[in-house]
């Protein structure tokens, strides 16, 4: 009894000495850091919703394409390096940013920036002044009575002087300069009494400097040496050319703005104007306000996709592009965003969609909506920069299997300029149930390819899996390491046995027999299931020619979920079954997982249906040489 007594004592003396701070070292290495994300988390949460507000993005903005004049800021714990408040001059290590115009401020300097600082705007009035100067210190046209800013949006008359000549600050452009702004003026040297640039000839539009916290690597376009070395507020860059020069060096600048090295891409905010004035009757007045060759680019990307690439993708983005240019799909529709290309020259405009193929997808529909509105002229081209994890069709019209960010945005937006204009076929597939269906058959556009069997039941056990732990599912490796584990368990279960029995397939009116198979997958593009080029296949027998433009769909058959797995890594080839302009599939009684494009269901008794539905105009990059595109391969002989 003793030794059971002194068991349980001897444990009791060593937890309150030990064990108490322990636990509390526990508690506080666990809770604490819990609850500092938490905090900062809430404050994050607030911050976007301030900005949310601030920035007019609610209801009751200016314009239904979106064209604000507000900046969009964005927030950083911290600056990646040296970086003065655009306001006040003071050095600024946290504090917000503004996507489109390059502005850096304080927290508590923002809302005061947002009234008085001018950012890079969407639309100008014709016949403006010198420019706007950003950056409270020195700005030249601030407080000395220069002329003033001017209003740049459609309201502002076509004058698009607010303050007129004369009338210090008076305009929105000029905020800054003596204003409040501690410092001032005497801490710009050698600016005394500089009235700027003259501003340029009418028509032409003059550059928009932003002072301070200039690119690293740069020259002064007026004497080539660095500028923005001091460290200071100082020298300033055009956030339409990209030029940058020194304070002093401003004046020896030519005045009018070119709107630099990718003007072809750019829509210039005056353009704009005028489109907006005269919707009646552009062409003839616009001409003069295009560039050369002119090819205007609207990127629209989701920027939930890839990691949060795409948000800092979208910002630079805006910087070289017209902020209007660039639309976020999380905050509105392709077909509301595309309406920018009825004010736009016909047959000249170029989208970039950011995402999945499910976003280019999206896209491809509401451009097919345009043309049932009857906008045909206003369709455009459409080229991908692939994020997200799904990306066949984007590798198979040679833009690659994934962005991984070693590409500048510059460097993207010149490859869209200079691709290839080609075609995509684009299909219906209608599923009616039984002989009689109430509710009418379910019609899908589909781009890349439909499947039936053990490919589509891995997509739908993925897409279950997603739906209740999101969570786990920002990365592409653990994705692709998920779909891998969903592969591998069918192996061993074998759900989609006896296709064969359980389905009639006909193609262009003719009846296939059918040998053992699990799996049928009818292809439009090159490329399936994350990179794998299945139509082709690996030995040396080759298959008849495929291509995504011939108006013809390939259709194979694989034997199970190992069978899958073995084309991945090229041992083994699908079973071809034929190509063919219709395919007809009759599912008799049973019901089998489906699906299109990476959009999975589970499907009982149905005939489905694959059709032709239209061509996209999409682009390739330029010097691509895509090895099944038969209208590239067939040009040479002409
Ligand atoms: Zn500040
Ligand atoms: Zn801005
Ligand atoms: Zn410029
Ligand atoms: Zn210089």
């Amino acid at each position: 009894m003793e030794e059971g007594a002194a068991g349980p004592q001897g444990e009791a003396g060593l937890w309150p000495g030990v064990g108490a701070g322990l636990l509390l070292w526990t508690a506080a290495a666990v809770l604490l850091p819990v609850l500092l994300t938490c905090w900062c988390s809430v404050r994050r949460a607030r911050r976007e919703e301030a900005l949310r507000r601030g920035r007019g993005l609610g209801p009751g903005s200016r314009h239904s394409l979106g064209l604000g004049s507000g900046h969009t800021w964005l927030y950083t714990d911290l600056f990646p390096r040296p970086t003065y408040c655009s306001l006040c001059g003071q050095a600024a290590l946290l504090g917000s940013s503004c996507l489109s115009c390059g502005l850096c401020v304080h927290e508590a300097c923002q809302a005061r920036a947002q009234r008085r600082l001018r950012c890079k705007e969407s639309v100008q009035a014709p016949g403006g002044g010198p420019g706007g100067w950003e950056g409270g210190l020195g700005a030249p046209g601030g407080g000395l009575g220069a002329p003033g800013g001017w209003e740049g949006a459609p309201g502002g008359g076509p004058g698009g002087w607010e303050g007129g000549l004369g009338a210090p600050g008076g305009g929105l452009g000029a905020p800054g300069g003596g204003l409040g702004a501690p410092g001032g003026w005497e801490g710009a040297p050698g600016l005394q009494a500089d009235p700027g640039p003259l501003p340029p000839a009418p028509g032409l539009q003059p550059h928009h400097w932003v002072r301070g916290n200039l690119p690293i690597c740069n020259s002064c376009a007026a004497c080539g040496l660095q500028c923005g070395s001091q460290p200071r507020l100082c020298d300033c860059r055009c956030c339409w050319c990209q030029r940058v020069a020194h304070d002093g060096c401003l004046s020896l600048l030519p005045t009018a703005c070119d709107l630099g090295p990718l003007r072809r891409a750019i829509i210039p905010p005056r353009y704009l104007y005028t489109a907006i004035r005269q919707r009646a009757s552009p062409a003839s007045q616009l001409s003069s306000i295009c560039p050369e060759n002119w090819c205007p680019i609207l990127v629209l990307a989701n920027a939930r996709s890839g990691n949060n690439m795409a948000q800092s993708l979208m910002g630079e983005f805006r910087s070289i592009l017209n902020p209007v240019q660039v639309v976020d799909l999380g905050c509105s529709t392709p077909l509301k965003a595309l309406q920018l290309c009825t004010l736009l020259p016909s047959h000249a405009v170029r989208v970039l969609v950011c995402g999945g193929d499910g976003t280019v997808g999206w896209v491809l529909d509401a451009i097919d909506e345009m043309k049932y509105k009857g906008q045909d002229q206003y369709i455009p081209h459409v080229a991908i920069l692939p994020l997200g994890t799904g990306n066949d069709l984007s590798n198979t019209l040679g833009w690659g299997p994934g962005y991984t960010g070693d590409v500048t945005a510059e460097a993207i937006l010149q490859k869209v300029l200079d691709g290839d204009p080609m075609k995509l076929d684009r299909w219906r597939v209608r599923v009616t149930k039984g002989f009689y269906s109430f509710h009418g058959p379910k019609i899908f556009s589909m781009n890349n390819y439909f499947s039936i069997g053990p490919d589509a039941l891995m997509a739908l056990n993925f897409h279950e899996c997603r739906e209740q732990s999101p969570f786990l599912f920002s990365n592409r490796i653990i994705n692709k390491a998920v779909y891998f584990f969903y592969g591998t368990r069918d192996c061993l279960i074998q759900a989609c046995k006896d296709l064969d029995q359980k389905i009639e397939l006909e193609l262009d009116g003719e009846r296939i027999s059918l040998p053992k198979l699990e799996g049928i997958i009818v292809l439009n593009i090159a490329y399936w299931g994350g990179g794998c080029r299945l139509w082709e296949g690996t030995g040396d027998i080759s298959p008849p020619p495929a291509s995504h433009n011939d108006g013809l769909l390939e259709v194979v058959g694989v034997y199970g979920s190992f069978h899958c797995a073995q084309i991945h890594v090229k041992l083994a080839n699908p079973v071809r079954l034929g190509q063919a302009h219709t395919v007809r599939l009759i599912l008799k009684n049973s019901a089998m997982p489906m699906q299109v494009d990476g959009e999975p269901w589970v499907q009982g008794p149905c005939t489905v249906v694959i059709t032709q539905k239209t061509q996209a105009l999409m682009i390739s990059p330029p010097g691509e040489q895509l090895d099944d595109d038969v209208s590239l391969a067939t040009q040479p002989d002409t």
